[in-house]
């Protein structure tokens, strides 16, 4: 962490944290909802949670202080600092409270209900996402990917366990999570890090060579390529073969079944690009034929009722779809 530190320092985002940071007991205050965790990483652990003043459901991501036996406050910092600076965009999860132990800091996030859209992408294929539902969802993730690079952020861990869903039936909207990677890119002021996870990075987070908003595009390639066919492209039997399949760009495009569509090819083929600055933007993906054709093709209630008569074999509720309006 230190070392990270030392090297990325200009990278964080350490503007005034306007969200006061609360020292009374987090337990006081809240009632934590028995079950299972939401979700747990190397240094957090995600809880589902209830105000007891007004009796509303958050996700409480619990972070600890000190990793590998450093200090990382100022990384927890930075996470609040991108959360408040992405509080305005919908396609972004919200923030509502902070509160600070002596080991741990707490991030009470507003609850989202309908899960990691990894679920979907490794369900049996009858509930995995049809082309239109990928095209729908893919237009919101690049919505929000669009904003953080306009605001000279870098997520740097985009991949399906950090992109949740309102709902899952009828599908709903997308949530971009876990700004714990995440950077400020600096005019003039190059960036490197090994960090991520390993099916979903750039080559040149491995070759260790500057990161810019197109690392993210990569993985946004990634991201299409696991909604529609349900397997991760590079993954190898190990670290060393995923690495080797990354580098030389080892894919295939032409087995999988779900990967027919020309258009869909094409949109990945301009994200996995070896070269960073050869890769389409957020803002070309969004007009990029495959998914423009969406809007032509299909009306949002035909997508709502088709997926809820997959799932359930009755009639569709209401749509729950909002505008899919670049922010
Ligand atoms: P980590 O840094 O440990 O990966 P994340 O912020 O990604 O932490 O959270 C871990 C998991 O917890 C997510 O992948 C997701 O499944 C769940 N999760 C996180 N935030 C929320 C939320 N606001 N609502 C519901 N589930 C959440
Ligand atoms: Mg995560």
């Amino acid at each position: 962490c230190q070392t990270e530190t030392n090297r990325g320092a200009t990278a964080l985002l350490l503007d005034n944290i306007k969200t006061p940071i609360r020292t009374e007991s987090f337990k006081e205050l809240y009632n934590v909802i028995p079950g299972k965790e939401l979700g747990r990483g190397k240094f957090a652990i995600v809880k589902r949670c209830m105000e007891k003043s007004t009796g509303t459901e958050y996700a409480a991501k619990f972070l600890k202080k000190r990793r590998k036996g450093q200090d990382c406050r100022v990384e927890v910092l930075h996470e609040i600092a991108v959360l408040e600076l992405t509080n305005t965009s919908h396609r972004m999860i919200n923030l509502h409270q902070v509160y600070e132990t002596l080991t741990e800091m707490v991030l009470v996030l507003e609850y989202v209900a309908g899960g990691e859209i990894f679920n979907h992408c490794v369900a049996e294929r009858d509930e995995a996402f049809t082309q239109e539902e990928v095209k729908w969802l893919m237009r919101q993730i690049l919505e929000g990917v669009a904003f953080l690079h306009r605001n000279n952020i870098v997520h740097l861990d985009l991949k399906p366990q950090n992109i949740l869903l309102t709902s899952a039936c009828p599908l709903g909207d997308i949530k971009i999570v876990d700004f714990g990677l995440s950077r400020r890119l600096c005019q003039n002021q190059e960036f490197r890090e090994i960090m991520g996870t390993p099916e979903y990075v750039a080559p040149e987070i491995l070759n260790y060579e500057p990161i810019s908003t197109a690392t993210d595009m990569w993985s946004i390639g990634v991201l299409a390529y696991m909604m529609l066919t349900g397997t991760s492209p590079f993954l190898g039997e190990d670290k060393q073969e995923t690495f080797l399949n990354i580098s030389q760009i080892n894919i295939d495009y032409y087995t999988e079944n779900e990967l027919q569509d020309l258009s869909a090819i094409h949109f990945i083929q301009s994200l996995l690009i070896k070269e960073p600055k050869s890769r389409a933007t957020a803002e070309e993906c969004l007009r990029h034929h495959w998914l423009q054709e969406q809007a032509q093709k299909k009306t949002e209630e035909n997508i709502t009722s088709e997926i809820c008569q997959r799932e359930h074999a009755k009639p569709a509720p209401p749509s729950s779809y909002s505008s899919s309006s670049s922010e």
